[in-house]
């Protein structure tokens, strides 16, 4: 078999250049954490000659609450070719205040709720569903919120509900405070009636303390879907690698040709721990 020479591969290169794949990712535990899980990260794969943290996303007044432990920034190196989408649980000023990586691309937003172009507005398109959607919910939502918030209080909980806004829409209802747990969140929204919908299910992405209340339109898996469409006209041949850690990332990572999933995370504890 006769292999083509060094100047004819260059040659097709040139024709055909190579670009790296377009990569989704989730942010928050995936890419980086907060200062303690940092630390616990860095301690259990420390990589020599680099920092144990490194800034990766402030708060609203600019102290730094998210770190890269040295893994991850071994990930973001080798994937410094490709193209990086954000797919994340934080809005748009929340996702501004992340400081590594940068982000160029679209960007998709509030757990799927919103995608903003590169040219940094929301897409048209995605703009007319989620305005449409966020018209038929808002009432809902807010209303959703208060009562888990009277419910909590009435327990005396130490718990916080409120409706979380993208571009000016209301886009999933965030509950938040020291000892929430799965069990509770889900029978908060239950007994709050959001738990089914003629759109859709509602589903709940838990993480620590918090959780997000998410109705049918905030979806990872249908944002990811839309933009690979826009990809794949820009490029037939793109390949796309997902990124992910909690089970809500699931949907979404299983559309990318490649998945890749952090150490001790809720995807490995529960499929292969
Ligand atoms: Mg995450």
């Amino acid at each position: 078999m006769q292999y083509p020479s060094f100047s004819r591969q260059r040659h097709l290169e040139d024709r055909h250049p190579m670009s790296g794949m377009t990569v989704f990712t989730d942010l928050d535990d995936t890419l980086f954490q907060t200062e303690g899980k940092a630390l616990e990260r860095a301690s259990a794969a420390p990589v020599a000659g680099m920092p144990a943290l490194s800034p990766a996303a402030q708060g609203r007044d600019g102290a730094v609450l998210s770190y890269h432990a040295p893994d991850q920034l071994v990930l973001l190196q080798l994937l410094r070719d490709c193209t990086l989408i954000p797919v994340t649980g934080r809005n748009r000023g929340a996702l501004d205040r992340v400081t590594s990586p940068m982000f160029r691309d679209y960007r998709i937003t509030s757990h799927g709720a919103i995608i903003y172009g590169p040219d940094d507005r929301v897409l048209p398109d995605w703009q007319e569903r989620v305005c449409s959607a966020a018209e038929r919910f808002g009432t809902e939502l807010h209303a959703i919120a208060d009562r888990i918030q009277t419910r909590v209080s009435a327990l005396e909980l130490p718990l916080r509900s409120r409706v979380i806004e993208d571009a000016g829409l209301p886009v999933y209802v965030s509950l938040k405070g020291e000892g929430l747990d799965h069990g509770l969140a889900d029978r908060l929204l239950r007994e709050a009636g959001g738990a089914t919908s003629p759109e859709g299910p509602w589903t709940i992405h838990h993480n620590g303390h918090n959780a997000a209340f998410l109705p049918p339109y905030a979806s990872k898996a249908d944002a990811v879907a839309f933009v690979m469409g826009l990809k794949r006209v820009e490029d037939p041949a793109a390949v796309f690698l997902g990124i992910g850690d909690s089970l809500s990332d699931i949907a979404f990572l299983k559309q990318c040709d490649f998945a890749l999933v952090p150490r001790a995370t809720q995807i490995q504890e529960a499929c292969w721990q």
